[in-house]
């Protein structure tokens, strides 16, 4: 059994900086990822917003900076997936597949995961067509027709971005206006490679062996109409990665959605475990803020660790 400060549940820009922050501090600290260490920013093309980097950059070169970071301090990174947590007499016992950690401490930095739209198809198609990463596939649709369903930042951002493969690139929304903000809006209006399909309600992926096209419901006309398209991008926003918290074992309040509640310091309802990141509930997610709540949470659960040391 490994002996910790603190265990860091996920690897994203939050996971990482309060990685960054502890390990800075000397406190000993291990950070668990299932996937990949960089979160969803791996999952991004380009980083525009995010301050230091005037010309923008690469999700993935920003997200390798970041673990490099961690590491230069001491974090241990460790591949897993966490499958429970339970409360002990000296803090929480976190089990991997592979290992056991007793910690003082947590940090739930999990994050979150693409949200499905739960139509026909969408299953049987995911990775036949149907895929949630438009940098990991969006080269599989060279000179090919796709379709982006949402209305966000992200959906008008990676269909902006699927247009360097795609010949075209549609994006179906559901009302008559996009979400996303205004300058990323004007970028998708000006590209002459970028159709709006309006008032459109996704009913069904269609194909055989793959995606050829949507079925989908005309909300003004009410007439269902098939779309031709070979490749279909889901960003329809995320959903907390929290299914693996017991909230009520533990103590955590947790919203009907799963995201975690936290105090302005990142601490949630139960001792010694705080939260960061886009499982947190909060109003802005991006990776400013989720480097922020990492900065936040591992700076108070510093101060937990020495009040409960001097106790
Ligand atoms: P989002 O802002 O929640 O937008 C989700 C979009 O999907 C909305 O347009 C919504 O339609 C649509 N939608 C939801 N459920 C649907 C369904 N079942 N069928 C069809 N359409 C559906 O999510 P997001 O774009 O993933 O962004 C998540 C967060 O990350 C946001 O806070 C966003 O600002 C941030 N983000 C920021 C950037 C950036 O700053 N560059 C880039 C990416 C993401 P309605 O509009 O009708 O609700």
């Amino acid at each position: 059994m490994l002996n910790k400060d603190v265990v860091i549940i996920g690897g994203g820009p939050a996971g990482l900086t309060a990685g960054i922050y502890l390990s800075r501090a000397m406190f000993d600290v291990v950070l668990i990822e299932k996937m990949a260490h960089g979160g969803q920013i791996i999952l991004t093309d380009e980083i525009e917003n995010y301050p230091g980097f005037p010309d923008g950059i690469k999700g993935q070169e920003l997200a390798e900076k970041m673990v490099k970071q961690a590491e230069r301090f001491g974090t241990q990174l460790l591949f897993d997936e966490v499958t429970q947590i339970e409360k002990h007499k000296e803090g929480y016992l976190i089990r991997t597949w592979g290992e056991e950690i007793l910690a003082k401490g947590i940090i739930l930095a999990s994050g979150a995961v693409p949200r499905k739209i739960g139509v026909e198809g969408e299953e049987k198609f995911t990775g036949r067509g149907v895929s949630y990463c438009a940098t990991c596939d969006g080269p599989f649709f060279k000179d090919k027709v796709v379709t982006v369903i949402g209305g966000g930042d992200a959906a008008v951002e990676e269909g902006i971005y699927l247009t360097k493969h795609a010949s075209k690139v549609f994006i179906m929304h559901r009302r008559d206006q996009l979400r996303a903000s205004k300058l990323i809006q004007e970028r998708a209006f000006s590209n002459e490679k970028i159709e709006i399909i309006w008032n459109a309600l996704p009913e069904e992926i269609m194909g055989e062996k793959k995606v050829s096209a949507i079925k989908y419901k005309d909300k003004l006309s009410g007439d269902v109409k098939i779309h031709d398209t070979e490749g279909v991008f889901i960003f329809v926003g995320y959903t907390p990665a929290s299914s693996f918290i017991d909230g009520k074992a533990l103590g955590i309040n947790m919203t009907d959605n799963g995201y975690i509640t936290t105090e302005k310091n990142g601490q949630t309802t139960a001792e010694g475990i705080f939260a960061a990141g886009d499982v947190v509930e909060k109003n802005l997610y991006q990776v400013a803020t989720a480097v922020g709540d990492g900065a936040m949470a591992a700076f108070n659960i510093q101060k937990y660790l020495e009040e409960k040391n001097n106790e």
